[in-house]
């Protein structure tokens, strides 16, 4: 695999507009006709880091009342800003297993990011996927299973951009680890890396797993991607021309704008030839002044390295997706915080101090709403019941509720009291990076759970403080002796790379407990025989010792469920939630289990990050080697039980699948470029703000302009990279999302379920193939559906299964086949507690 390379593809697919884009190109394309070439060039590039209000911030067009794009952490909220909420993590919505709440979090967001004056909110995330449990941005996004994170990917997309506020498809692709994403990152932790590692994907897994969601994605119109830091295949993720140009732009037939990762573009034309779009935060190094776009962009339209056709389309795309969104009616709000401080008077340009030009930065504008009532919902409706030997569901009449563990309580610095949420102290309710935001306030579970017991006139002692051993027995043996309930508390973090946080470099070192949870638990779980455990982790923790324990009587995962954290938990705990999450990936024995890891140490200097184990990630690699994990991914259990009957297949009229062919018309170009150097100064009456990048040259001497190394040596492009002739249709494409065929419904599966237990609840019904190939998973997610039953209400189950959820990608044949045979099916209540099979004939 490590000899594997990126093949080149080129050129770069120009967007035709088609369906539901139509409208938005028309308007775009019109718009983009009226541009010279600087404004062209402005929409593209980032005016550089902390310069303005956003963590990136585009050029305008004043001249045309165009307003510089604002673009915005983070995928649970608005990073970097106050009066906004912490939604609960991807990885929570992901153990919802519920397509309206994964809405109704978009939607809640994107109305928080648009009132905040922002276009484009930087999430959702669906890379990582989620190869390692390591990972340490993994819950960011949904879940390592391709279809459960797709279905939530694209609902989430759709929900935020219901409000006129873009959502940003990342990390586009296979940056399944923090260690090595950035050589300038990895330097400072005294790694000598020359490149970003390369991820080396076989093309099949590449499109089976890490591109599947992102197909969801494009399906659902999201209007823009990130491509990540890291290599594939040796080549970078930002100057791809296989993953931009072919997969993205031919194959997805993606109408939207790439954007870069900050500092993720390492080349100007060999990127732009490749398809990106948009740099980020536009100059090369943070602050540096300079960059691969801005004038040396303006420098190569006029000297022909990159052909006017290609801006012109990379200035159309960002047109249209702000159209696409509707923000030129929706978001009406200017920029009304900036992201580099809370003081209401600041400089207007943060990086450069007060000398060029003071404002009202911060009008601290409470954009939050009712908010709180959601997030303590799916806070609730995430909280996935592992174990439970009868204890739960609390009745309010326990005698001693004694509660354990650093993890229940406030962290003493304040909710906000590390920046970026980077330490792990009290309750956690976030991970740690650009994927976390400001909380309002931090209900932790101590103060929820008092309140509960208060209410009741009930008693009540809680010990937050680990170490306090002596102190944690006494009050353990105290609660077993009145026959009360001890719960503790307990979690694991991980986040972004540019923080190490004990040891964690982003990635997890290991699977286990932090804050020394695992002595504390020991300690309570020895004096008390019924003690309830709660996990808030960013992933998989190994529990196996604590599923077995005899005193352990109860265990919840509880992920990362934001600001209402306390109020969820206690929600659950007396029942006034009947618990139906299911989890989102495997919780293993061992973490070698896995089959996959974290790469930590350099194994070369451009490290080589080797996906040998192709498909075979989580339960894949579980059922694949058949080893029993502590708990299985799809697991969850409730305080009712269901049963399952009566599954029926029909089979739908579908026509043929029709691989695409033909080609695209000429790429079209937008007004005309004056060829005139003179012509693209800067203007003499401009104030220039330092280290602001701007579209203008500084000397009518194209290669004096800004010295770039290497000037004239146009050998590494390829010459098909400049031809805008046409371009064919990838056998798989179509426009959003792929060639039509794929989305076709093939077959309907229905199961009736059944409430027999005591109580109203819901369950999530999962839906698994087989696709029979000697290199497939033994069975894959194909569907399912989260149904709410009174007792003894039965309902049935509807599924529909697509064409693409029975296809294989054919690597030789650059398409989607589906194979031969009969491929089996089974429904149930986890990917091993399968109640119903049939076959798809
Ligand atoms: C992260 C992105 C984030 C960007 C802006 C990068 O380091 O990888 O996810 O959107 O910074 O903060
Ligand atoms: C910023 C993040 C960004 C990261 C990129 C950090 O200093 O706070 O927003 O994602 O740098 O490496």
């Amino acid at each position: 695999q490590s000899n594997q390379v990126s093949p080149p593809r080129y050129p770069s697919p120009w967007g035709t507009g088609e369906g539901e884009w139509a409208d938005a190109y028309v308007k775009a394309r019109e718009f983009v006709g009226q541009l010279t070439l600087e404004e062209k060039v402005n929409l593209t590039t980032g005016t550089g880091w902390q310069l303005e209000s956003c963590v990136g911030q585009t050029g305008s067009v004043p001249r045309l009342g165009f307003k510089a794009l604002c673009l915005q952490d983070s995928p649970v909220g608005v990073r970097y800003t106050d009066f906004v909420s912490l939604f609960p993590a991807g990885v929570n919505v992901a153990a919802t297993w519920d397509r309206d709440l994964a809405y109704a979090r978009g939607e809640a967001m994107g109305l928080e990011n648009r009132d905040k004056g922002i276009n484009v909110l930087l999430g959702p995330v669906a890379g990582p996927l989620g190869r390692s449990p390591e990972g340490g941005r993994n819950w960011e996004g949904f879940s390592p299973d391709p279809y459960l994170t797709g279905q939530l990917f694209a609902t989430s997309i759709q929900g935020i951009q219901s409000t006129g506020v873009q959502a940003c498809a990342k990390h586009f692709i296979a940056q399944e680890q923090e260690h090595f994403r950035q050589s300038p990152e990895a330097r400072t932790y005294g790694f000598n890396i020359t490149e970003p590692g390369s991820s080396n994907i076989d093309d099949q897994t590449l499109h089976e797993l890490y591109v599947w969601p992102f197909a969801d994605a494009v399906k659902a119109g999201v209007a823009s991607v990130m491509c990540s830091y890291n290599l594939v295949n040796q080549s970078a993720a930002c100057q791809n021309s296989y993953l931009l140009n072919q997969v993205l732009k031919n194959e997805l037939g993606f109408q939207g704008y790439v954007m870069s990762d900050w500092q993720a573009t390492l080349g100007g034309v060999s990127s732009v030839l490749a398809g990106l779009d948009m740099t980020m935060a536009g100059d090369i190094v943070f602050d540096d002044g300079i960059s691969y776009f801005g004038p040396n962009l303006t420098i190569a339209v006029l000297n022909g390295t990159v052909p006017q056709w290609r801006l012109d389309d990379m200035a159309v795309r960002i047109v249209a997706a702000w159209y696409f969104v509707e923000s030129d009616t929706k978001v009406t709000e200017e920029p009304n915080f900036q992201s580099w401080t809370f003081d209401t008077f600041g400089s207007t340009h943060f990086h450069v101090g007060p000398q060029w030009g003071t404002k009202i930065v911060n009008q601290h504008v409470d954009v939050r709403r009712e908010h709180g009532a959601l997030i303590r919902q799916i806070g609730a409706e995430s909280t996935v019941l592992l174990k439970n030997n009868g204890v739960l569901p609390l009745t309010g009449k326990e005698r001693l509720i004694g509660v354990f563990g650093e993890d229940a309580g406030s962290n003493p610095l304040g909710p906000n009291g590390c920046r970026n949420h980077n330490c792990d102290t009290g309750t956690l309710i976030v991970g740690w990076g650009s994927g976390q935001a400001q909380a309002p306030y931090q209900v932790s579970p101590d103060t929820a759970l008092q309140n509960e017991v208060v209410s009741h006139y009930g008693s009540y002692e809680s010990i937050t403080n680990n170490s306090a051993a002596t102190q944690i027995a006494a009050l353990a043996r105290r609660t077993n002796d009145v026959a009360g309930v001890c719960i503790v508390f307990a979690n694991a973090d991980s986040g972004e790379g540019f923080v190490n946080i004990e040891n964690n470099f982003g990635d997890r070192k290991n699977l286990t407990l932090w804050q020394g949870a695992d002595a504390m638990i020991g300690n309570v779980s020895k004096n008390c025989n019924n003690t309830v455990l709660v996990i808030h982790s960013v992933g998989a923790v190994e529990i196996e010792q604590y599923k077995q324990h005899p005193n352990i009587t109860a265990i919840l995962w509880a992920g990362l469920p934001g600001e209402q954290s306390g109020n969820a938990i206690a929600d659950v705990l007396y029942g006034r939630v009947n618990p139906s999450a299911k989890l989102p990936f495997t919780i293993g024995k061992a973490r070698s289990d896995y089959g996959t890891d974290v790469l930590y140490t350099p194994n070369q200097p451009v490290p080589q990050f080797n996906f040998q184990e192709g498909v075979f990630i989580d339960y894949r690699a579980f059922d694949h080697r058949n080893l029993t994990p502590t708990y299985e991914f799809g697991f969850g259990l409730s305080y009712t039980n269901f049963t399952y009957s009566d599954l029926t297949i029909t089979k739908l009229a579908a026509a043929a699948y029709t691989p695409s062919t033909g080609s695209a018309g000429s790429a079209p170009t937008y007004g005309s470029v004056d060829t005139d150097p003179a012509a693209h100064l800067f203007p003499a009456n401009l104030t220039r703000i330092p280290l602001f990048i701007y579209p203008y040259l500084n000397s009518t001497n194209l290669s004096a302009a800004y010295s770039a190394a290497g000037y004239g040596d146009n050998s590494f492009i390829s010459q098909d990279a400049l031809d805008g002739t046409s371009f064919a249709h990838a056998p798989s494409s179509g426009p959003s999302g792929g060639n039509e065929g794929l989305w076709d419904p093939l077959y309907k599966v229905c199961v009736s379920v059944v409430n027999t237990g005591a109580v109203a609840g819901a369950e999530v019904a999962q839906l698994y193939v087989s696709h029979g190939g000697q290199y497939d998973p033994v069975r894959v997610l194909r569907g399912f559906e989260k149904v709410f039953l009174g007792v003894g209400e039965k309902k049935q189950i509807e599924f529909v299964v697509r064409r693409r959820d029975v296809a294989n990608w054919d690597t030789g044949a650059q398409d989607w086949v589906v194979r031969d045979g009969a491929k089996e099916i089974a429904v149930g209540a986890s990917s091993r507690d399968l109640r119903l099979t049939g076959t798809l004939e």
